[in-house]
């Protein structure tokens, strides 16, 4: 059994957490590979330092001092290496970064110093071989993993019986340089050292024990998603659950890798378990017809009248070449019999809508284009939705008996998610309703 296990910020965020890693990681020998993220926030007056980083560039760039920020991270370091009884010469480290910095190293070099130090501290801490990214995940010049090139460079560098920790959110070009993901990449860094060494599990730990059904902040103490399949994540994730990167999937899913998603402040939860098949465990403990519901604001509905549009050929197509020649991606397209509608982030189109409603009107030829802004649209989730006649019914239902008046509906063919636009103002209403009905009450569905 091999486990690759990635720390997020959180969980590395100063020495008493490193003392949980250190906890996890010694309770299971299969944990050999260790990814980190850099140290994230303390608490609420705290910074994460991948934060402080962009920031710093931002000084350098307009030629404002930067010695503060610097400093708040070089202490954050010094505290670590302190109350952990390090021996890492941070000092040099320190020195060295400055000294390129000074040099004008790009943004990625800079901006990956966080993993870099906390690599190197957790690596000490736990006695394990420190591998830096750089020399291990090889990007493409088009920005791609070169997988093949990155398996070779990992091979040849772990030692028999000896862990390994290896900093996340960087790789390098093949001319060295360093290059970085985008936010949060650590998670992908984890996933591509469970795809290379072909890992039993992916253990990605956080701060909150697995994916939650619904967002805390709307639903009150909601429940733990205990299983949950790649394909699922990915649509909650899509309409704005946050807990994995969404680049982070595919790798692990390639070769059918579950990901366990854990709390390092909370160990024995067994948190959330993403695979690709969740049927055998739902065998033996039946899923809710809902997985989870996600959901975000502030999208734009752009409407367009024409008697018969429906049997028009190419109107659709017309309307949509305006929004790709203003290179907006488009949410959904409900159709109607003399209307059609397009669904867009609102901020996406604010700059231009008037300008691509008179496109519109001109290429389509058509009567009318609306625009009604404030919508919500929220995606319920659930691979027990599939093939359940009258699941749609009750959510309607449900919302008809909470006055939610329902503006957009679109369900996938393969039925496992439903996706409903509101009012944004009834947006909170309607993600405890249907929390209310599916989980709460679930015995009467
Ligand atoms: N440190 C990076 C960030 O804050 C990457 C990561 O944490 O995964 O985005």
């Amino acid at each position: 059994m091999i486990k690759v296990v990635k720390f997020g910020g959180s969980s590395v965020a100063n020495g008493c957490q490193f003392k949980k890693v250190k906890g996890i990681v010694d309770s299971d020998p299969s944990r050999a590979f260790i990814v980190t993220s850099a140290c994230g926030k303390s608490g609420v007056e705290d910074y994460k330092v991948t934060d402080l980083l962009y920031l710093i560039h931002a000084h350098i760039k307009y030629g404002v001092p930067y010695d503060s920020l610097y400093k708040l991270i070089y202490d954050k370091y010094m505290g670590i290496k302190e109350e952990l009884n390090l021996k890492i010469d941070l000092e040099r480290e320190f020195d060295l970064i400055k000294d390129l910095i000074n040099k004008e190293v790009g943004i990625d070099y800079l901006v990956s110093r966080g993993e870099y130090l906390t690599g190197k501290c957790l690596a000490e801490y736990l006695d394990a071989d420190f591998l830096d990214a750089r020399d291990v995940i090889s990007f493409n010049y088009n920005g791609e993993v070169n997988f093949e090139r990155s398996e070779q460079l990992l091979q040849s560098k772990i030692k028999k019986g000896r862990k390994v920790v290896i900093p996340g959110f960087y790789g390098s070009l093949p001319n060295g340089a360093i290059k970085i993901m985008s936010r949060g990449g650590s998670d992908i860094t984890g996933a591509i050292i469970a795809n290379i060494i072909n890992a039993d599990v992916y253990e990605n730990w956080t701060d909150v024990s697995g994916i939650l059904i619904a967002d805390p902040r709307v639903v009150d103490n909601p429940q733990r998603i205990k299983y949950i399949t790649y394909y699922e994540l990915r649509e909650l994730s899509y309409m704005g659950a946050n807990v994995l990167h969404d680049e982070a999937i595919f790798p692990v899913k390639k070769k059918n890798i579950p990901i366990n998603i854990k709390n390092t402040n909370d160990p024995d939860n067994p948190g959330t378990m993403i695979l690709n098949d969740c049927s055998k465990h739902d065998a033996i403990d039946p899923p809710h017809f809902i997985t989870g519901i996600s959901g975000k604001k502030n999208f734009s509905v752009i409407t367009v009248n024409k008697s018969a549009v429906s049997s028009e050929v190419g109107a659709l197509r017309k309307t949509l070449q305006v929004f790709e020649d203003f290179n907006i991606s488009v949410e959904s397209t409900p159709v109607g019999v003399d209307t059609f509608s397009i669904v867009v982030a609102t901020d996406a189109i604010e700059k231009y809508v008037y300008e691509i409603m008179a496109r519109i009107k001109e290429e389509v030829k058509c009567d009318t284009v609306t625009l009604i802004d404030h919508i919500a649209l929220i995606a319920i989730v659930g691979r027990g939705m599939s093939n359940k006649p009258g699941m749609s019914g009750k959510l309607f239902a449900e919302l008809g008996l909470n006055n939610i008046n329902i503006r957009i509906i679109n369900q996938g063919a393969e039925e496992i998610d439903i996706i409903i636009g509101v009012e944004n103002r009834d947006f909170e209403k309607t993600i405890k309703c249907i929390y209310d009905r599916f989980i709460t009450r679930s015995d009467t569905v």
